[in-house]
């Protein structure tokens, strides 16, 4: 792996990016956060995850770029049908909705002008990431960094941080249809 590599991180909250950004500056990567996230509902919630990013961008000395939010043209596009709106978490809405924020870092990547990209969807115990990484390899092909966050108690870390901090973690994936799981 180049040690002086850039990487576009995308993050889908700021306690799971606690974990994937001491991997990849372990690694020596020079880490850029791209909070891309339509698909958190309700906005409410969105800001308060982007509100623990924005902390976590000061302690880990990141780059950051929110991209915005549009949660009906997310929900347009992953609940093209209807049935999606019943699938459970990690099923064929789940695909659609990794697909699409994937899609925008890796344009996002080249926009910037950096070396990689990839996402801390991997971190969360609830994610498969070989599916993850099938996804980001379709969208970038070696410019995505298959990296199993998981691992080197990667999940761990990021709990013990955010306990530490006292920062808000939410209990629910983030789309209207996982808020079954609060
Ligand atoms: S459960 Fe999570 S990954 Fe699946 S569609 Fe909803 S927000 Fe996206």
């Amino acid at each position: 792996m180049n040690k002086k590599s850039s990487v576009l991180l995308h993050i889908c909250c700021g306690i799971c990016s606690i974990g994937s950004i001491q991997n990849l500056q372990e690694e020596g990567f020079d880490v850029y956060g791209f909070y891309f996230n339509p698909n958190i509902y309700p906005k409410e919630e969105y800001l308060k995850r982007l509100e623990v990013l924005k902390k976590l961008k000061s302690i880990f000395k990141i780059n950051l770029i929110e991209q915005g939010y549009n949660y009906e043209e997310w929900k347009n596009f992953c609940t093209s049908s209807v049935d999606y709106e019943k699938e459970y978490e990690g099923g064929k809405r789940c695909m659609l909705c990794y697909g699409f924020r994937l899609k925008k870092t890796y344009f996002k990547m080249q926009e910037l002008n950096l070396s990689f990209f990839t996402t801390t969807l991997t971190i969360s115990p609830y994610k498969d990431s070989k599916k993850i990484f099938e996804i980001g390899k379709k969208i970038g092909g070696e410019r995505f960094l298959d990296i199993d966050f998981k691992k080197r108690n990667g999940f761990k870390k990021s709990v013990d941080i955010s306990k530490k901090y006292n920062f808000y973690r939410q209990n629910y994936c983030g789309c209207e249809f996982s808020m079954i799981r609060k």
